[in-house]
């Protein structure tokens, strides 16, 4: 059975994890579908850096928070600037983000809260979701381990950092990884090829190699660096789906060339 799964409500289809929510904390990982922006962020494009119409974004935005129950003004957003800073979301920043991106919490690429009914969200189109619970303290974070997050091991920061801040135990921590770009179409340059090998001890099941090049298994890494950071095997979920290869349900800026939108993935804690 799948510990991950696709339910749908208003209109739009999303990807959750059941057994987290029972435990208080609400996970949400969108398809494309059921938003209002055209060609080429057809149709629920929830980035505002993209060349969409704000007012759309803005809109789709409330439809992803109604899925919370929640209003705009209760998303948090950071800047992901494709580094490894995982910071601390407090009541006070609330909005933060939600309505510019000019408020964007600054300089992060990961969020962390103990705070109730605030969504924590954050924008993919290829990129890796990584989302965090921890039921025992009650703290869930969310972390955007594109290929430079996951080099610089943002998956191993945000445990660290939920430890060091929170009081989590790595043990108790759980991990979902969403959808994001498969080794089956991410293709990469030996010299990169070459910087992950030294990094990363074992990369026998990361890269892969065959008549055409190089692919790597971001998801993989991913997986590895948790477990590497604490989080039990039995803890982290995974799920496989490439947002390359479905067209019609994720936006996927290497399949688009870089002209598309972005989903949203994000978590809240609740009551
Ligand atoms: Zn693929």
């Amino acid at each position: 059975m799948n510990r991950w799964t696709w339910q749908q409500l208003h209109g739009l289809e999303y990807i959750t994890v059941p057994s987290w929510q029972e435990k208080g904390a609400q996970v949400v990982f969108t398809a494309r579908t059921g938003g209002l922006s055209s060609q080429p962020c057809h149709s629920l494009n929830l980035a505002l850096h993209v060349g969409d119409d704000p007012e759309k974004v803005v809109h789709n935005r409330q439809l992803l928070m109604q899925l919370f129950g929640l209003g705009l003004e209760d998303m948090v957003s950071c800047q992901q600037i494709h580094g490894s800073e995982v910071g601390i979301v407090s009541r006070k920043d609330r909005s933060s983000g939600a309505y510019s991106d000019q408020t964007a919490l600054c300089g992060w690429d990961g969020m962390i809260t103990d705070q109730t009914d605030l969504a924590l969200a954050t924008f993919y189109a290829d990129c890796i979701p990584l989302f965090f619970f921890d039921p025992a303290r009650r703290v869930i974070a969310v972390s955007h381990s594109g290929w430079k997050g996951t080099y610089l091991q943002i998956a191993a920061k945000t445990v660290q950092a939920m430890v060091k801040t929170m009081g989590s135990v790595p043990g108790d921590i759980q991990a979902f990884i969403g959808p994001g770009i498969g080794a089956c179409c991410y293709r990469v340059q030996p010299d990169l090829v070459q910087k992950v090998k030294d990094r990363f001890r074992d990369f026998s099941d990361i890269i892969y190699e065959d008549e055409h090049g190089y692919t790597w298994d971001l998801k993989a890494t991913n997986e590895q660096i948790l477990m590497l950071a604490g989080i039990p095997w039995d803890n982290i979920i995974t799920c496989p789906l490439c947002t390359a290869c479905y067209p019609e349900r994720f936006f996927s800026y290497r399949r688009d060339q870089g002209q598309t939108g972005r989903m949203g993935a994000a978590i809240a804690l609740r009551k």
